[in-house]
């Protein structure tokens, strides 16, 4: 059918540079090896907005994302530079839904330190962005944190273990993916 749930989309919110969103894109199509289509810019909304703090509330971006996915989305991933928080963590590099269709990425606090940016040896923005990308559309396919320090589904307490792990999934990881995407295609075809 025309319409099976199948594709991820990466979804730019605001000013995200293309080559970035190219970048990851190809990343992901690698990691889970499903078609990515990248979709307009839909903006963020002026509503997940505290003015006070500065920072957009993920819980409603992820909110907007899930009712406006697109019939053949199989999942959908939102990328922003924008500062994101939740109701729990003063910040969020990016949140997703366990098991769910929607994730939502910043490179905000991706970029460290700016002085660090140009150090020899620091690794970019985009292999941090890889691995956040990777890391949440893996929360949607059912995965949690993972012990393996080198596994992308390590949970990142800051940029040092970011920049620890790989942007790829440990054996167990990869296996429970695969099981969880059989399952989810299997379901909705
Ligand atoms: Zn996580
Ligand atoms: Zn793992």
């Amino acid at each position: 059918m025309k319409n099976n749930p199948q594709f991820i989309y990466l979804i730019p919110l605001g000013d995200v540079g293309d080559k970035h969103l190219e970048i990851i894109a190809e990343s992901i199509q690698e990691q889970f090896d499903l078609p990515v289509k990248i979709a307009a810019n839909q903006g963020l909304p002026v509503y997940a907005l505290d003015a006070d703090r500065e920072q957009y509330n993920s819980n409603l971006i992820l909110r907007k994302l899930i009712d406006n996915a697109a019939p053949d989305a199989l999942k959908v991933l939102g990328v922003t530079t924008s500062d994101l928080f939740n109701p729990i963590f003063s910040f969020v590099f990016g949140e997703a839904q366990f098991k769910g269709k929607c994730a939502v990425i910043s490179s905000h606090r991706l970029r460290g330190n700016p002085e660090n940016e140009t150090k020899i040896g620091c690794p970019p923005l985009i292999s941090r962005l890889e691995k956040e990308a990777i890391h949440e559309l893996g929360h949607t396919f059912g995965l949690r944190h993972c012990v393996d320090p080198d596994c992308v589904m390590k949970y990142s307490v800051g940029l040092e273990c970011a920049d620890r792990k790989f942007s790829y999934f440990c054996t167990a990881c990869r296996e429970l993916m695969l099981w969880h995407l059989s399952t989810d295609l299997f379901l909705k075809a």
